[in-house]
């Protein structure tokens, strides 16, 4: 009996590793998944601001030419004033001047103000280029990881499969059906008994079961919890976890 017990904790030791190598199977490809998803959202927020940008050299070079016009036409203006050949003229020829004036002021003060804007939006969008691109560095770098901690986790998964098949060899079925019951239900299955207590639940086992426990002759369950229960005698330090 204690034979099968020492089985059964060899088969649940593979079983945890299992656990954890089939855990990898679904969390590494979801955590790579997470990883591009943020990356192309460092990248659209990048395309946004070039964009921008652009949007914003745009309407500097519609400024620009705007003022290119105005001077023209002030230039015309100027002629007129110098042709006028009375008050009236004079003044209406002023009057165009001052508003041509004023208006290719205002369009100065707004390309001014634009290239301010655009300078920024230059650095920042360096800054963020340099980013993204670390960030596509390493996601190239984590995608490689990836893969191959999911062809490891593929061939150990594999490894301790022939391995559990050689194991459950030597536990007989109804034992082995029940530890795998308890298993899917609660991970741990067969834990060990110290000081009268079953380290699965912390719950006090009785006198008498707690003495044939340490006996071994046969294999018991917690009544709290129901796992399967071994007794290590205090000299072996060895431990399943
Ligand atoms: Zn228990």
């Amino acid at each position: 009996m204690h034979e099968e017990l020492v089985a059964l904790e060899e088969l649940q030791a593979l079983d945890l590793k299992l656990l954890k190598y089939r855990d990898e199977l679904t969390e590494v490809p979801k955590n790579l998944e997470a990883m591009r998803e943020d990356v192309a959202h460092v990248g659209e927020l990048l395309k946004r601001e070039q964009t921008r940008l652009e949007e914003a050299e745009e309407w500097r070079g519609s400024r620009e030419k705007e003022i290119v016009i105005h001077n023209e036409l002030l230039a015309k203006a100027k002629s007129k004033l110098m042709a006028s050949r009375n008050e009236k003229e004079n003044k209406a020829a002023q009057r165009e001047i001052d508003a041509l004036r004023k208006t290719i002021q205002e369009r100065e003060e707004e390309t001014l103000k634009i290239m301010e804007a655009t300078e920024q939006y230059r650095v920042a969008i360096k800054a963020h280029t340099a980013e993204f691109a670390e960030l596509e560095k390493q996601l190239q770098a984590s995608e490689e990881e990836g893969k191959a901690r999911l062809i490891e986790a593929h061939n150990m998964i594999e490894q301790h499969e022939a391995e559990r098949r050689r194991l459950t060899e030597r536990v007989p079925d109804k034992i082995r059906r029940l530890y795998e019951r308890i298993h899917q239900r609660l991970g741990r299955a067969v834990v060990e008994v110290v000081d009268g207590h079953c380290l699965g639940c912390n719950m006090d086992l009785s006198p008498q079961m707690y003495i044939e426990v340490q006996r071994g002759d046969t294999i018991h369950q917690c009544p709290t919890c129901h796992r399967l229960l071994m007794f290590k005698p205090q000299t072996d330090q060895s431990d399943s976890s």
